[in-house]
């Protein structure tokens, strides 16, 4: 149902699968890729679940034609409208009506783009929801990179990578830019001293965009040096990885990788650009040195 979609094929395959035997769980994290391939994802997953033909979904019954026309009356779509953020009032909303049967069949989707640009209180007014579901009830959210959004809040929905990462998905000089600078940073991990550590994070200093796609990639890599020579695709540089893997223990490895996704979080949200900076030189050095 992907076919035309710029979805990695193992994903879509993933997510075929899940809705055919329905078992796609009731919140999904749809992340990386690109903003408006995101959204169609989301869009063609939530037409699977609403359709009523086989296999699904058929694009041709009753209610994917009205989900093509945008008039499905139990799809539902929470966006930032004017302003910074998706606020809380946005997610009672999306509460009150997620307690009301649906209008057309059995399943309500409620779809939450670009699930970052909600704020704390929305995220967490969104958690009871996720904790405790109605039955008919699916929540799929999208994001560039599921570590944008709050660990309670990522933790209760299951993530599908459709392709790479955030900054790979923007700007590619960007994207070389900071898997060059997430590189140095690694390699200085691995070999170097705290003075080393700093050195190799200069270049944020006077770049923050640069330190956030930094930021956004250093999970990967860890999360690669942890499943080893297990069979999956490697989201980062191997060669790095395997640096990593080789230079430090598991539990370090996990250690790393949760500062990292937690310096990420924090920089989404309010976090003062050069303490985070140094938050991250310093984190990773007192870990190193456990
Ligand atoms: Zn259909």
């Amino acid at each position: 149902m992907f076919e035309t979609l710029q979805v990695e094929p193992r994903c879509a395959a993933a997510l075929t699968a899940a809705v055919q035997h329905q078992t796609l769980p009731h919140a999904v994290l749809l992340e990386g890729a690109d903003e408006a391939t995101r959204r169609l994802a989301a869009t063609e997953l939530a037409k699977a679940l609403l359709c009523e033909g086989e296999p699904k979904p058929c694009g041709v019954c009753r209610r994917c034609k009205k989900v093509d026309s945008g008039n499905h009356p139990d799809l539902y779509f929470i966006k930032k409208e004017d302003g910074p953020a998706i606020k809380v009032d946005a997610i009672r909303t999306l509460k009150a009506q997620a307690g009301l049967l649906p209008n057309d069949g059995d399943r309500s989707v409620f779809v939450i783009l670009e699930a970052q640009n909600m704020n704390v209180q929305a995220q967490n007014a969104l958690l009871k929801i996720l904790e405790e579901p109605a039955g008919h009830v699916s929540i799929l959210l999208t994001c560039p990179s599921r570590t944008a959004l709050l660990e309670t809040v990522r933790s209760r929905a299951a993530a599908y990578t459709l392709a790479n990462t955030a900054a790979e998905a923007q700007d590619p000089a960007a994207a070389e830019q900071a898997r060059a600078a997430a590189k140095a940073f690694l390699i200085a991990l691995c070999t170097g001293n705290e003075l080393d550590l700093l050195l190799s994070t200069a270049p944020f200093q006077a770049d923050k965009a640069l330190f956030q796609n930094t930021l956004s990639l250093l999970p990967a890599y860890f999360r690669d040096a942890l499943m080893g020579k297990a069979n999956v695709t490697p989201l980062s540089d191997p060669a790095v990885a395997a640096r990593l893997a080789a230079a430090f223990p598991q539990a370090k490895l996990l250690a790393f990788r949760d500062e990292a996704l937690r310096l990420f979080d924090a920089m989404q949200r309010f976090a003062n650009h050069n303490l985070s900076i140094n938050a991250l030189c310093s984190a990773f050095y007192a870990i190193k040195l456990q």
